[in-house]
């Protein structure tokens, strides 16, 4: 058997443990009507398996499956350092079964396994273990108030929360929102996306095997307009933490007003510009960067460097340099661990990417390279890197989110110009620029309108800091120990004495 077969294997006998039911109170459930969806992976466009196409009566049922845990106290009251031991118990499980966590994500997102190997499962582990040891290091205040009262304010947890994330980086965008809430003793219902649904499910399991109360993390599948939408209409749902595109960030503002006034939070898109000064000696890493910075997992990044602004003097050269990286970018089989590069996410997106490119062609851009869809042949979802220059910055090509492997290049002449483009679509996720000089580094880091600005390096931050958008790339941070305060309330408590 070759390693491929074997991992294939390894697929099924997983997929066959995970029914076609949602995940509450500790246990998977059967619907309330067994209606189910396929899932198909985007390596060949073959079956996986089929998932829960949870309604609103199965959504009810989890939120009140969540809400009965919240309210008995055994999360949310649970001591400090004990709730920390199970979350830590509960990151080396998913550890000891991190290969089969990989190879879940792997058939299921099209991502290759070597990426999801070294950087989805580890990530989502240390995000667990880094709010896990929050918890009992992170106090509440007292007021300064006279010598006959005693002030203080307290971090409480808000009760259930909805999690809806999508299908780019499932695991790891989950963690981001699941570890917080869990570390500040909310219970929750997790919504992936219908496209990846598999490691959520596989984490419900693993959860309640490390011990954590049944109740706390509930998984329900399906579609947006139906499970997405129940439990962001619940009226027992005290926040939404969304990730995902700015069309359902409308949708939830829309459910939550029309419902609880629940608190919502979001991670949506971005356009985010990458900026070349000439004045940069080491152009070969700044063209790896750029390549990688859009091409990594598919071009399917919120914060990809889909825009990359290069000045005048040094246009060429870069050209030159991050189209020679995008040749050696070949799309190929995503459970290979050889390869970089693998399929996008569904037949229906790889047909969105393509058509943008296909407007451009249209428009008379110069696609450099790339601008085909790859190994058809498969039945998998798969195109070249492509790389487009000069594409105006009013383009839509330079405003909308493609949301796939294409670069759009722009020169530009002056420090003033730089940043009228780089500030000029309606984003504000992340920004980055190389240049030796600091004066301009500082200037660029103030006046970038983004939420998370990079010098001579991308994508340089890690899960010490708040990850996050300015503008209609969304509100609420992700990350860092600032994620914490939006699972929960503050109460201010005061006693006076005689
Ligand atoms: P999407 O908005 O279509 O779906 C995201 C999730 O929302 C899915 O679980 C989906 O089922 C659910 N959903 C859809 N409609 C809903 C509704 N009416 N009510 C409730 N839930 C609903 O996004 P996608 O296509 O899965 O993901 C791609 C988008 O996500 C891109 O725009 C990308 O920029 C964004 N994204 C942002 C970040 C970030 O951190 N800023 C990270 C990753 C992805």
């Amino acid at each position: 058997m070759t390693t491929l077969d074997a991992a294939l294997a390894r697929v099924s006998q997983l997929v066959a443990t995970l029914p076609a039911q949602p995940f509450v109170n500790g246990a998977f459930q059967a619907t309330m009507h067994g209606d189910a969806l396929d899932n198909v992976s985007p390596r060949d466009g073959t079956l996986v398996n089929r998932i829960a196409r949870c309604n609103a009566a199965d959504v009810d049922n989890a939120v009140a499956n969540a809400k009965a845990t919240f309210d008995d106290g055994a999360w949310r009251r649970m001591a400090p350092r004990d709730r920390k031991r199970l979350m830590l118990h509960f990151a080396s499980m998913i550890e000891a079964r991190a290969e089969d966590f990989a190879l879940l994500e792997s058939i299921d997102t099209g991502k290759p396994i070597s990426a999801t190997r070294a950087f989805d499962v580890p990530q989502a582990i240390n995000t667990l273990r880094y709010y896990a040891e929050a918890i009992d290091k992170v106090y509440g205040e007292v007021g300064p108030s006279p010598s006959s009262r005693l002030s203080y304010a307290v971090h409480e947890p808000l009760g259930v929360i909805g999690v809806i994330v999508p299908w780019n980086f499932p695991l790891h965008l989950a963690m981001w929102k699941i570890a917080p809430a869990l570390a500040t003793g909310n219970t929750m219902v997790v919504k992936p996306s219908e496209l990846t649904s598999l490691t959520a499910l596989k984490l419900a399991q693993t959860a309640i095997e490390a011990g954590l109360p049944a109740g706390v993390l509930n998984v329900v599948t399906g579609l947006g307009h139906e499970a997405g939408d129940a439990v962001a209409r619940h009226m027992d749902v005290q926040l939404i933490a969304f990730t995902g595109s700015e069309r359902t960030g409308r949708q939830l503002l829309r459910a939550a007003a029309d419902s609880n006034l629940k608190r919502v939070s979001f991670e949506l898109g971005g356009k985010s510009p990458h900026l070349v000064f000439a004045d940069w000696q080491d152009l070969d890493t700044v063209a790896t960067q750029a390549a990688w910075g859009i091409f990594y997992n598919q071009g399917q990044i919120c914060t990809a460097g889909s825009r990359l602004l290069v000045e005048r003097p040094v246009m060429d050269t870069m050209l030159e340099r991050v189209v020679a990286v995008a040749r050696t970018i070949i799309p190929s089989d995503p459970m290979d661990e050889a390869t970089s590069l693998g399929a996008l996410s569904s037949k229906g997106h790889l047909e969105a990417v393509m058509a943008q490119v296909e407007r451009a062609r249209a428009d008379g851009l110069r696609i450099v390279c790339g601008g085909q869809v790859a190994r058809a042949e498969t039945g998998g979802y798969y195109m070249l890197p492509t790389v487009i220059a000069d594409v105006p910055p009013d383009h839509p090509l330079a405003q909308d989110e493609i949301f796939g492997p294409v670069l759009c290049v722009t020169s530009f002449e002056t420090d003033d110009e730089a940043l009228t483009i780089a500030n000029g679509t309606r984003y504000g996720l992340a920004a980055g620029l190389w240049t030796a000089s600091m004066n301009r580094a500082h200037r660029f880091a103030d006046a970038l309108v983004a939420g998370m600005v990079w010098v001579n390096g991308w994508d340089s931050c890690d899960i010490t800091m708040p990850f996050g958008g300015f503008r209609q790339s969304g509100f609420g941070r992700d990350r860092s120990i600032h994620a914490l305060e939006k699972y929960c309330d503050i109460k201010s408590v005061s006693y006076t004495f005689g």
